[in-house]
């Protein structure tokens, strides 16, 4: 049922701009961007909170970055990949579609990138790296983001196994998919961010900052 809503939804709008045809793309070369609805929502956060600086841990193609570019023209990216194919890709769309001002990529481990990005803090962290390291990442990049600053982390469901594990057979996914149980009740016990979990897609966390003096 959830896969007829699903492309219920997917069918109300075309997708059809040259940006929206990157998707193509990234499926043909089998990079694993950010779905459909959940970049939506995503897009929909960004307009109704109007982060200025947004830090993305995983670039692959450059799909994500430049669809949160596109939403105004205020809004500066920073984005951390450090496969040399992914790299290469990203850099010649971001001058293809025009985002080398607006976009900077640092081509790096994001579990070494840190002192390359805290130059400034964010508003908004996108976490869609590995997997099994979004609770590292969280916990590193986390003191950058600015109170009332939003951490949105990309699959927190991960192809269903989170939720239904006994099906997952082999033991290096098993482990991954442990990593990921482990960082979500983590990640609802922390009191200082107030977590919201999707289940859209592969599942998405919607993480707010508490702001100190509430
Ligand atoms: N955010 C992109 C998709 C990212 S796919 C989009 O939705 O359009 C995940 C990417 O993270 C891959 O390109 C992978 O190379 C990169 N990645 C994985 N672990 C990483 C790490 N530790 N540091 C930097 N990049 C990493
Ligand atoms: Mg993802």
């Amino acid at each position: 049922m959830e896969n007829l809503n699903q492309s219920y939804f997917l069918s109300l709008q075309s997708y059809d701009s040259d940006l929206d045809h990157l998707r193509d793309f990234a499926e043909e070369n089998k990079v694993p961007i950010v779905d459909q609805l959940s970049l939506d929502l995503v897009k929909q956060i960004i307009r109704i909170y109007q982060p200025k600086e947004i830090l993305e841990l995983g670039t692959a193609i450059g799909y994500s970055s430049m669809h949160f570019a596109s939403i105004s023209p205020d809004i500066h990216v920073t984005t951390i990949e450090r496969n040399n194919e992914m790299i290469a890709y990203a850099k010649q769309h971001f001058s293809q579609f025009q985002y080398t001002e607006q976009i900077r990529l640092i081509e790096e481990d994001a579990a070494q990138a840190f002192s390359m990005v805290n130059d400034r803090t964010y508003d908004m962290i996108f976490i869609d790296a590995a997997k099994a390291q979004s609770k590292k990442f969280f916990e590193l990049y986390s003191p950058l983001l600015n109170e009332g600053g939003i951490i949105i982390t990309d699959n927190v469901l991960y192809h269903g196994f989170v939720a239904n594990i006994d099906i997952v057979r082999s033991r290096n996914v098993k482990q991954m998919v442990k990593k990921v149980q482990k960082f979500n009740q983590w990640l609802s016990e922390q009191s200082d961010f107030k977590t919201n979990f999707i289940n859209m897609d592969d599942g998405l966390a919607i993480s707010i900052k508490e702001r100190k003096n509430d």
